[in-house]
């Protein structure tokens, strides 16, 4: 395990996370992933990533990718400055210099989590589909070519309802891409989404935002329940607010070990937050309430060595929290 300092329990991670289990079910998986493809009359021209899977108390997770893009978004221009606005540019510069991350946009993965329970395959986000940028938008291909049925997801759960995390749910003519799920969103998500006056309560810049959150949330309305923290999604799977990057922002803490939470977008950016979750994120709506969960997590997650896995952290996205100096590194485990 190449950049892991420790063995975790009950953990049987792939190394590197480039490949799945083992060749066996690797093998399975192709065979199955075929018969998908054929069935569905897709071809696998995209160059898929696997899976990344392991263990973790009675429940198998698997990171599939869904691609990457770049903030700030296109219809931005490209100055990370704009991203972290309360930092002054000379302080900000050289420490993204210092990281190695480019001063004009920064390409972030998108990672999207599965988890499979003895009775349910939960999905948690469905990744940006087509209509967020190019790049991203890979999770139905990379499932299939995992051999891994969309059709058997029997939850899906949105940590938020940003295009990356949302807008992969259906496809372009509107049909839902799992379509046996049921949907879980938190409440103030909901609410704050579905308010008719959500689009003047954003600057002008992330329109596209509620236009899309009320199109797709309003695609899976009959199916959906809202969650409250605290809530479980099954039993193990337990919702944990986090609010901030959006009002209604949730992650999830799932049972075992020395636990793990999906984090969502708590901590967007990997280089950058753990050492800096003081510093304003443009993409946070309440920023002084994103901020007080980003240090909440990020010191709990360092105080317990809970495992944490983030939406945008390099592929797969899963480490814990090494306090440094005042703040915190990411260290993967993968
Ligand atoms: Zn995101």
């Amino acid at each position: 395990m190449p950049g892991s300092k420790r063995q975790i329990a009950g953990s049987t991670s792939t190394a590197a996370g480039m490949v799945p289990i083992d060749r066996r079910r690797f093998l399975k998986g192709t065979t199955a992933a075929l018969a998908i493809a054929a069935r569905e009359g897709v071809a696998l021209g995209y160059a898929a990533t696997a899976p990344y899977t392991f263990t973790h108390g009675v429940f198998e997770i698997s990171v599939v990718s869904d691609g990457h893009f770049v903030l700030p978004p296109p219809n931005i221009a490209a100055d990370v400055g704009f991203l972290y606005p309360d930092t002054p540019r000379p302080e900000l510069e050289a420490f993204l210099k210092g990281v190695g991350l480019s001063i004009d946009r920064v390409q972030l993965p998108n990672n999207v989590t599965l988890i499979r329970t003895p009775s349910d395959l939960i999905l948690v986000d469905t990744g940006a589909g087509g209509g967020w940028q190019p790049t991203a938008g890979k999770l139905v291909e990379n499932l299939q070519a995992a051999g891994i049925d969309r059709a058997k997801v029997t939850k899906v759960v949105f940590t938020h309802a940003h295009p990356d995390h949302l807008w992969g749910v259906a496809d372009d003519a509107g049909t839902l891409r799992f379509p046996n799920a049921s949907y879980f969103v938190a409440e103030t998500e909901w609410n704050f989404w579905m308010a008719e006056d959500v689009v003047k309560k954003l600057p002008e810049n992330f329109q596209r935002f509620p236009l899309g959150a009320k199109r797709d949330l309003s695609r899976v309305k009959d199916k959906l329940r809202t969650l409250k923290a605290g809530d479980e999604v099954v039993s193990g799977v337990r919702v944990l607010d986090t609010p901030g990057h959006t009002p209604g922002h949730i992650s999830l803490e799932i049972a075992g070990g020395e636990g793990l939470i999906v984090a969502g977008d708590v901590v967007a950016n990997a280089a950058v937050s753990f050492a800096h979750p003081e510093w304003r994120f443009a993409i946070d709506s309440i920023p002084e309430l994103a901020i007080q969960s980003r240090r909440r997590l990020l010191d709990r997650a360092a105080t317990d060595k809970t495992r944490l896995l983030g939406s945008h952290w390099p592929y797969p996205g899963l480490g814990i929290a090494e306090r440094r100096d005042s703040a915190y590194r990411f260290v993967a485990t993968s």
